[in-house]
């Protein structure tokens, strides 16, 4: 082997972790604030500190890399900030779990050593993902990378929770929110993952009070939560029953009166019994009404927080009591629907299916729940986050995204921040447990009693703090209570919703609150890659945050790109069994590979149906490449030095097609980039690089390489490696190690003084190097060719035969440029023999194709004599082609079919019968000419 020749195969795993090694070392990916030149910042989405990669951030971390690869080699100063979000709820299970297999419980622990043992899991663990990221080639700045609970983020999350307390922006409150009763903490309206269930209507009678014969009847999914009706709404219009509003049902299994009231958003007129039961303790709707009443209507709740029936509920029976206490809802609904159907209120049940919220971590069924809570006032931080997607400070990419973003932010609910767990950011407040009425601290066992002798039970301390309680709101721990000068005070032990930390991740992972370089120069950072299911959750809080807290939007752009499916449009699941592993793929193909494949199906709006045959056929392109730099390198002189000039007197028309053809593709793929068009990208350069570069090119250059004369050898010699090169560049932000590969092996004299790709200059088309007269020159055999290659398809000609073709030119050009041009289509084509005449005359048999510039038949002598062969093969083609046309006509001919089949199967047979129709008629055509 000489110096010049690569080995046979490209080897993906090795080649990516030597390079990978590499980049690391030189310090290609750090970004120096100190540098000058424009920046370009993006920061990662942190994934959570429990995840692995899955294909979701193989996209995501793809596309960044693009984008910071490609301004990288732009000479733009640019960062790529990494790092892990602490994931509060995730986390907490996830360690969790682990314990409860040695039959540990988080209370039995205690809160210190618990949070201490979640460290201790996130040292051994947290780094996996991040590792993982590495694998795919993500070029982050890994000296900045943070956390959400990192020192400096924490202080970020303090300043900002006391600043908007002081401002009025957050506050606490008694409220109905969602309930995990397996979590034990409170979610948001987001958190709460909305499924249809089939369920049961229960029509129950409510007898009035001063005349029990009278019923009013209501209907209900939920016949448990009667136990906290407080009132029976009818509509203050409605003729049968407005006269009633004032008077009191008898609420059944209860000695409670309750009364009847008017209102006229909760009860529809139109629909239902006319008779509402109204729960303001679990129902959200309820509990808006309960608060339109003057005065407001009682909140009584039945649920204690494991979403079993209450221990002090009032007034019910105590035979009903009896049965139902400490029961499961679901359990006691059993209970009360039996007890009211023995007592004669059950009405009726019906089949109803209807909507239920599950958690979102757990899936567990939540709870409407009162609460006191701490909430984010979000109308006045929403205004002008609204306004800056308005007037185009941020831009959302691909633009319907907008429409989502302002629907939910023009009806934006206050935010609940507060969660009862014990990982997190817990909220700054205090209270002093001697001056405020409304703090209690109980304490009370937790440990397990064993057999055989008392064990000394752990005590957990309990707070109960009221809804009329003073907080103490304060970036310091307070040493003793302001008001009464008592040491004995207790910190509130909510912790903050894990997004509240994410919400600040463009301007906390810079050094904010502290005012650094860092900040002022990558702030706001240039774009944000990210996935639409978090457009609330993130995108919109973090343009909240940012207006607010630093005057300033955080990022320009918001790109948002598809979700990965499977190849039949199916959402990956492991229950369903067709999750594609990102690391498998890699081993598998590599991953240059993997991340080609999905930037070429990441098209604007549409989900990527993605299977692992896509990915194989990528791997076939890396080797394409590969192969044709062995071609190239193979094919230079000893001596070889490239011209300085690519294009000069010696060069070919296929030479000069080619770089003229590179400099279209440097502008597709600049202005493809700058517009998120990701799969034009790639579509552009594998199209210019397999079809252009490997097939024509090179195959056009073998007669000038086979040149007596050196300096035509040596324009295509400088032709082949310059264009190489400059290709490699263009698509390095894509296939970032095959390409540094290549380049290293290219020889010095063609790749500038950089030494690494990834820091070499990103192509710039040359204008003056478009030369359009080559361009039109190549046309004719190009297309000639491509209409010979079909004809060998159709008529089965084996790769080895070589035909002889007869030309007969449309005009006098083609003749010109044909005839100079013979010898590609002789060696592209694979002829033996070709003739071009303005009046030939085409042999009998011979088969007959048709270009804009020229007709030309084909003939194969030593076929000639295989003519009843080919037709007996020709006819049996056709009989079968004919038989499908026959099934499939008939398939979607059927109405029932194309009515109940889903649109995508009846779109994909409709082209199949389109293409077999084609070429039914491709075969008749070939028939006719062998006659
Ligand atoms: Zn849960
Ligand atoms: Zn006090």
């Amino acid at each position: 082997m000489t110096s010049r020749e690569l080995p046979k195969a490209y080897e993906p795993k090795a080649v990516e972790e030597r390079w990978y090694a590499y980049w690391l070392e030189k310090k290609y990916f750090h970004a120096d604030e100190n540098a000058g030149g424009a920046p370009f910042s993006i920061v990662i989405p942190p994934p959570n500190v429990t995840g692995s990669l899955h294909i979701g951030h193989a996209l995501n971390s793809t596309l960044q890399d693009i984008l910071v690869r490609w301004m990288r080699m732009s000479g733009r100063n640019t960062l790529w900030v990494p790092g892990t979000d602490h994931a509060g709820i995730a986390t907490q299970n996830v360690v969790e779990r682990q314990l409860a297999k040695n039959n540990v419980d988080r209370h039995m622990m205690g809160r210190e050593a618990f949070v201490k043992e979640v460290w201790k899991w996130k040292q051994e663990y947290g780094d996996r993902i991040i590792n993982q990221l590495k694998r795919m080639g993500a070029s982050c700045d890994w000296d900045r990378e943070r956390f959400t609970m990192d020192p400096g983020l924490s202080k970020a999350v303090l300043e900002v929770f006391v600043t908007l307390y002081e401002e009025g922006l957050i506050y606490r409150g008694e409220r109905l929110i969602n309930w995990c009763p397996r979590c034990h903490t409170a979610l948001s309206d987001i958190e709460v993952e909305h499924e249809d269930e089939k369920g049961k209507l229960y029509h129950i009678a409510y007898p009035l009070s001063h005349d029990n014969n009278i019923r009013l009847t209501v209907a209900t999914t939920r016949p448990e939560t009667m136990l906290g009706d407080t009132a029976v709404a009818v509509h203050p219009l409605d003729p049968r029953y407005k006269d009633l509003i004032g008077k009191t049902v008898d609420l059944p299994l209860t000695g409670r009166k309750i009364p009847i009231i008017g209102d006229s958003i909760l009860v529809d007129l139109e629909f239902g019994t006319g008779a509402v039961k109204v729960t303001p303790a679990h129902d959200f709707n309820d509990a808006e009404a309960g608060q339109r009443q003057t005065p407001q209507l009682a909140r009584i709740k039945i649920l204690n927080e494991n979403a079993e029936i209450a221990i002090d509920i009032p007034d019910i029976l105590p035979d009903v009591r009896k049965l139902v206490v400490g029961k499961p809802a679901k359990k006691a609904r059993g209970i009360i629907v039996e007890l009211l159907s023995e007592k004669g209120y059950l009405i009726k049940t019906e089949d109803h299916a209807h909507s239920i919220g599950k958690c979102y971590r757990c899936k567990t069924i939540v709870e409407p729940y009162l609460s006191p809570q701490w909430f984010v006032k979000t109308g006045p931080l929403a205004e002008p986050a609204i306004k800056a997607v308005e007037d185009g400070s941020v831009r959302i990419v691909p633009k319907g995204w907008e429409n989502t973003y302002f629907e939910w932010m023009r009806n934006i609910k206050d935010w609940c921040i507060s969660r009862q767990i014990w990982w997190g950011h817990q909220i700054p407040a205090w209270y002093c447990k001697k001056c405020d009425s409304d703090v209690l601290e109980a304490r009370i066992g937790v440990g397990v009693a064993t057999e055989g002798g008392p064990m000394p039970a752990p005590t957990e301390s309990v707070l109960t703090i009221g809804i009329n309680a003073k907080p103490i709101v304060q970036k310091e721990d307070p040493k003793k209570c302001p008001r009464c000068g008592s040491t004995d005070i207790v910190r509130d032990p909510d912790v903050l919703d894990t997004w509240f930390s994410s919400a600040l991740w463009p301007f906390s992972t810079l050094g904010w609150p502290d005012k650094t370089k860092e900040l002022s120069v990558y702030y706001p950072t240039s774009a944000l890659i990210t996935s639409f299911d978090i457009i609330f959750f993130w995108v919109a809080r973090m343009i909240m945050m940012g207006l607010h807290f630093r005057k300033e939007v955080p990022f320009r752009d918001v790109y948002i790109h598809a979700l990965v499916r499977d190849v039949e449009g199916l959402k990956m699941s492991k229950s369903k069994g067709n999750v594609i592993d990102p690391l498998v793929m890699i081993d598998q193909y590599g991953t240059d590979a993997f991340r080609f494949t999905l930037t070429a199906f990441a098209a604007q709006g549409r989900d990527i149906k993605l299977a692992p045959e896509r990915i194989e056929g990528y791997r076939n392109f890396a080797n394409k490449i590969w192969n044709a730099t062995r071609f190239v390198m193979m094919n230079l002189d000893e001596d070889f030095l490239p011209n300085p000039k690519v294009v000069n007197e010696y060069s070919t028309p296929a030479d000069k097609w080619i770089v003229s053809r590179l400099q279209h593709v440097i502008k597709e793929v600049g202005f493809a980039l700058e517009e998120y068009r990701f799969n034009d990208v790639a579509s552009s350069l594998y199209h210019f690089i397999w079809h252009e570069y490997c097939d024509w090119y090179v195959e056009m250059s073998k007669n000038a390489l086979k040149s007596e004369n050196h300096s035509i050898r040596k324009a295509t010699q400088t032709t082949l490696v310059v264009v190489l090169e400059s290709t490699l560049r263009l698509l390095h932000p894509i296939m970032p190690f095959i390409t540094e590969e290549i380049w290293q092996k290219l020889p010095v004299s063609t790749r500038g003084k950089a030494n690494s790709i990834m820091v070499s200059p990103f192509p710039k088309a040359d204008e003056k190097l478009i030369n359009i007269e080559s361009e039109r020159y190549m046309k004719p055999s190009m297309d000639t060719n491509l209409s010979l290659r079909n004809i060998r398809g159709e008529m089965n000609i084996p790769p080895s035969a070589r035909p002889e073709v007869i030309i007969r030119p449309e005009t006098e050009e083609a003749r010109k440029i044909l005839e100079e041009t013979q010898t590609y289509i002789t060696s592209l084509s694979g002829l033996s023999k070709i003739q071009i005449s303005m009046d030939a005359i085409f042999p009998p048999g011979a088969s007959t194709s048709t270009t804009t510039w020229a007709v030309s038949a084909m003939s194969l002598p030593e076929k000639a004599l295989d003519v009843n062969t080919e037709r007996d093969r020709l006819m049996k083609e056709i009989a079968k082609i004919s038989k499908d046309i026959e099934v499939f006509s008939k398939k979607l001919s059927n109405k029932n079919f194309v009515d109940k089949a889903p649109k995508e199967v009846v779109e994909k047979d409709t082209a199949k019968l389109e293409d077999f129709k084609v070429k039914r008629e491709k075969l008749e055509q070939s028939l006719k000419a062998l006659r």
